[in-house]
C-alpha cells in the first residue's frame, strides 16, 4: 500500500514532463503537424497566420495549429515554409460542448446588458485586448508545455456554450478554477508580460507571451502581482484569485491563445485533468 501510494505521488510528475501535446482536431483543440526539414528557422501558416513551429529534434519539426471554437467542419490547409512551400491537411471533426445557464441579478445584471458608459469603456478596450492576443514575437518556450497555475478544481471546463440569463453568449473561452480570493495564480511557462491592467469584463488581467503566438491570460484576479513587459519564470507567481470583472465568485478564468485563437489549456498541459 505504501509502495503503490509513493508510485502514484512521482508518477504525474513524470507525465507532465514527457507526454507531447496530442493531435485533437476538433473546434477549439489543437492539430499536432509533424515535418522533417534540414532547415534551421521554417515557418508555417494556418490562413495566413503564423504558427507555433517547435524543434523536436535532429530533422524533427512540430507545428501547432490552434483550430477556433466557431471553425467549420472539413479539411483544413496549413502552409509550412522552409526553402519551398509545403501543404499538410488536416481534418477538423465535430465536438458537442455542453451548455450552461448563468443567471447575473443585481449588480451584475450591468455585466449582460451594459448601459452607454459601460458600452464605450468596453470599446475602448477591445482594441487594447485585442491587439495584445495579437502578438506573435519569435522566441520559443523551452518545452512547450504548461503546469497548473492554481490548485484549485475546474469548475467551468472549456467550451461551455453559455447563456446568461437566457441570452446566448460566446462559448467558454478558457479553464475556470475555483479557489479563495488571495490564493496565488502561478506562470505555467516562462514568458514575457504584455497587458497588466484592469478591465470591465476582464477585471484585474494579466496577458503573458510564451513565444511564435503563443499566449496565456488570466482574468478576474484579485491582485496584479506582475508588471507590464516583465519577465516571468515558471512557477513565479504573478497574481491572486479573486472575483473583479464579470465574475459570479472568486476564480481563476485562464485562457490560452495559439495563432490568435483561444484553445483548450488542458491539451498543453500534458494530461487531461
Ligand atoms: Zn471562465
Amino acid at each position: 500500500m505504501k509502495k503503490l501510494s509513493l508510485l502514484l505521488f512521482f508518477i504525474p510528475t513524470i507525465v507532465l514532463a514527457n507526454i507531447p501535446v496530442k493531435n485533437t482536431t476538433i473546434p477549439g483543440g489543437i492539430a499536432v503537424i509533424d515535418f522533417e526539414t534540414n532547415h534551421s528557422n521554417p515557418k508555417a501558416f494556418y490562413n495566413n497566420m503564423p504558427l507555433y513551429v517547435q524543434h523536436i529534434k535532429d530533422q524533427s519539426w512540430q507545428v501547432l495549429v490552434g483550430i477556433p471554437l466557431l471553425e467549420k467542419l472539413g479539411k483544413k490547409t496549413i502552409k509550412v515554409q522552409d526553402t519551398s512551400t509545403r501543404s499538410f491537411n488536416f481534418e477538423v471533426t465535430e465536438h458537442a460542448y455542453t451548455e450552461q445557464y448563468i443567471t447575473l441579478k443585481g449588480k451584475n445584471k450591468k455585466y449582460v446588458n451594459p448601459n452607454l458608459a459601460h458600452m464605450d469603456r468596453i470599446k475602448s478596450e477591445r482594441p487594447v485586448l485585442s491587439s495584445a492576443r495579437k502578438i506573435f514575437s519569435t522566441d520559443a518556450l523551452s518545452d512547450g508545455l504548461f503546469t497548473r497555475p492554481v490548485n484549485g478544481v475546474t469548475t467551468s471546463p472549456f467550451g461551455l456554450k453559455r447563456f446568461y440569463n437566457g441570452q446566448a453568449r460566446r462559448p467558454h473561452t478558457g479553464l475556470d478554477y475555483a479557489g479563495d480570493t488571495g490564493s496565488p495564480i502561478k506562470a505555467p511557462a516562462n514568458g514575457k508580460v504584455i497587458l497588466a491592467g484592469e478591465f470591465f469584463f476582464n477585471g484585474n488581467a494579466i496577458f503573458l507571451d510564451h513565444g511564435q503566438g503563443m499566449i496565456s491570460v488570466y482574468i478576474h484576479m484579485n491582485e496584479r502581482l506582475a508588471k507590464q513587459g516583465q519577465q516571468i519564470k515558471q512557477g513565479e507567481v504573478i497574481g491572486t484569485i479573486g472575483q473583479t470583472g464579470r465574475a459570479t465568485g472568486p476564480h481563476l478564468h485562464w485562457g490560452v491563445y495559439l495563432n490568435q485563437t483561444v484553445v483548450n489549456p488542458n491539451l498543453l498541459m500534458g494530461k487531461e485533468l
